[in-house]
């Protein structure tokens, strides 16, 4: 496991907190990667508006195949207010509308996604795929994925 000073580890990102109204995973993967895309002030405000949940986000974590050790791509952990977790991919691209996200889009779209989602909140589970191996995971719970991620402060994350 790579901690936060391994030689290479990914790039720390800069946003450590913000507060959301939404806390589906689609609207907070649409507000990170507006975040890596540098429009800060759209990715979350930085004063409480009425109703909103403070949302805590680690580092960038490199997602390697716990198969042939591909580096999948980066993810980011978050611990939401109401207290669960979850992750979204670190990327600044966010474009797909929410059927993308899901496991029947992504299994069969011509170059289907190393990562989505099904679900929101506690409840939401992660969808793996290597491009290199072919692997499939069987679907993770985010919540308790992101927890260890979270809590450990984890830099890398090998899906087996
Ligand atoms: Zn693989």
């Amino acid at each position: 496991m790579n901690r936060a000073n391994a030689p290479n580890a990914p790039p720390r990102t800069y946003l450590r907190s913000s507060y959301h109204l939404d806390l589906g995973q689609e609207a907070l993967q649409r507000n990170w990667s507006l975040y890596r895309r540098r429009r800060h002030r759209e990715a979350g405000s930085r004063q409480r508006p009425a109703g909103a949940h403070l949302v805590e986000w680690t580092d960038a974590i490199d997602v390697v195949c716990g198969k042939c050790r591909k580096r999948l791509g980066r993810c980011v952990a978050f611990r939401s207010e109401p207290g669960f977790y979850g992750l979204v991919e670190d990327h600044p691209r966010w474009a797909a509308p929410l059927r993308m996200w899901l496991a029947p889009a992504g299994e069969t779209a011509a170059r289907p996604r190393w990562l989505w989602f099904e679900g929101d909140g506690p409840l939401a589970l992660a969808h793996f795929r290597c491009g290199r191996c072919r692997q499939a995971f069987a679907p993770r719970n985010a919540d308790r994925l992101a927890a260890t991620a979270f809590e450990d402060q984890l830099r890398e994350l090998v899906i087996s």
